[in-house]
């Protein structure tokens, strides 16, 4: 998505088809909107599917009050534009009834965003409206008093949630990370009390990331360089759509010759990334121009240690920041895939991701390739992009599988003796 020159039109079609997709809302409900410069509303229409939703069923109205287009608007008009009214710096908005926000919605509670750094940043503290009637001045008011407060993400009791943001990239941004709250909020609390974040740890965190690597003089783009951006390209897209990532978090990168490895970028949203946004990093120092992830040195520091090491990513994905946000241990002696693969997922304390630590390079390995950093992501490793990746979806479905059997009953993990037959069955000496 291009904020600035794409038409608000498209922008909205592109955003409510990965809504869709990602079972954030259903055919019939939620609502997006963006204002543009002449203060004209773009709008989704209101009964129209919102799985086959085209750039043509988006409706205007115009700043005098006329209406342009082949359908009706959202009935939700009156609360967009009242938020509008409050909040000049708002220019895009999303309703929706996502399932773990309803979930909140209908105990009344707000979710906590200060489970994990960069989410606090990103949602700021959640707003609370009450219940009024779908459609009517009245909660178009109630919403419009809680933006007014300051707050960019509001919980609707009752109904759902309504994001703001000062474009459609920053407002779906936040809408995916808060509902990435809810989830690993209510799947962690299946395991126990969720540990949270002060304020000042989070803003410590900022202090602590590193300043950018220096510049090449010279860069040089050779067939397999190009070919490994494409590569990193399709591993983060489908992150996204399988919902081990969010827009507002994730790196990954991949070894291309010696230590030199390409890297995702920083301040891209991931779902919108392409090959020239990947950042070279070759003898320690960045493509010129280019901000390569605020985690380029773990990466760099992993390829030095681990020569048999070609691929990290790292992100969070719900069910494993279930756990990292609990601080519970994850067994991974679930099915033979799980612990073939992974071994034992170490969880680290917050705080070994800054640049002071080498805590993560020295706790992965060809052996155990992932380990979990408390409140903040999962660490994962792998001889290729596609073997890293599947790992990673093998930790989450572990995490998963895990998280759904606590309701059910005790976990029985496979035992030392069938841990070791599967040793000498599959693990080469
Ligand atoms: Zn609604």
């Amino acid at each position: 998505m291009d904020v600035l020159l794409q038409a608000p039109a498209q922008q909205i079609a592109l955003v409510i088809a990965r809504i869709y997709n990602r079972g954030l809302t259903t055919t019939s409900g939620g609502n997006i909107s963006v204002i543009d410069e002449e203060k004209n509303i773009w709008i989704t229409p209101s009964g129209i599917d919102k799985g086959s939703l085209t750039e043509k069923d988006i409706v205007c109205i115009n700043a005098d009050g006329s209406v342009k287009g082949n359908h009706k608007p959202s009935s939700e008009f009156p609360f967009h534009k009242a938020i509008y009214e409050t909040r000049k710096d708002i220019k895009a908005i999303i309703h929706a009834h996502p399932p773990a926000l309803v979930s909140y919605s209908i105990v009344r509670k707000v979710p906590e965003t200060n489970i994990i750094s960069q989410a606090r940043q990103v949602c700021g503290h959640i707003g609370y409206a009450k219940y009024e009637l779908p459609g009517s001045e009245a909660l178009g008011a109630k919403i419009a008093s809680e933006f007014k407060k300051g707050f960019s993400a509001v919980i609707m009791e009752n109904h759902g949630t309504v994001v703001g943001g000062t474009d459609l990239s920053d407002c779906f941004e936040r809408f995916e990370t808060l509902e990435f709250c809810a989830r690993t909020g209510i799947y962690g609390s299946q395991l126990g009390p969720l540990n949270l974040l002060s304020d000042a740890a989070i803003n410590e965190f900022n202090l602590q990331l590193p300043n950018n690597l220096p510049e090449q003089d010279k860069v040089t783009y050779t067939s397999d360089e190009k070919g490994i951006r494409h590569d990193i390209c399709s591993i983060v897209n489908r992150a996204c759509q399988h919902g081990l990532m969010i827009s507002s978090y994730g790196t990954v990168s991949a070894r291309w010759r010696k230590n030199d490895f390409l890297i995702t970028p920083t301040g891209i949203s991931r779902w919108d990334l392409q090959p020239k946004d990947i950042v070279q990093i070759k003898g320690g120092k960045r493509e010129p121009g280019k901000h390569p992830s605020r985690t380029a040195y773990i990466h760099q520091q992993i390829y030095n240690m681990h020569p048999k090491i070609d691929s990290i990513i790292l992100t969070q994905s719900p069910y494993l920041m279930a756990f990292a946000a609990t601080g519970k241990n994850i067994d991974v002696r679930t099915i033979p895939e799980s612990w073939i693969f992974l071994k034992d997922i170490h969880q680290l304390d917050f705080g070994v991701q800054y640049k002071t630590s080498s805590e993560i390079p020295k706790r992965v390995s060809a052996e155990k390739p992932a380990v979990l950093v408390k409140n903040e992501c999962v660490v994962v490793t792998g001889g290729s992009l596609l073997q890293t990746f599947d790992y990673l979806e093998v930790a989450e479905f572990s995490a998963r599988s895990l998280v759904m059997s606590s309701s059910i009953g005790k976990l029985f993990p496979i035992s030392d003796e069938q841990t070791e037959e599967l040793r000498k069955a599959f693990i080469k000496a």
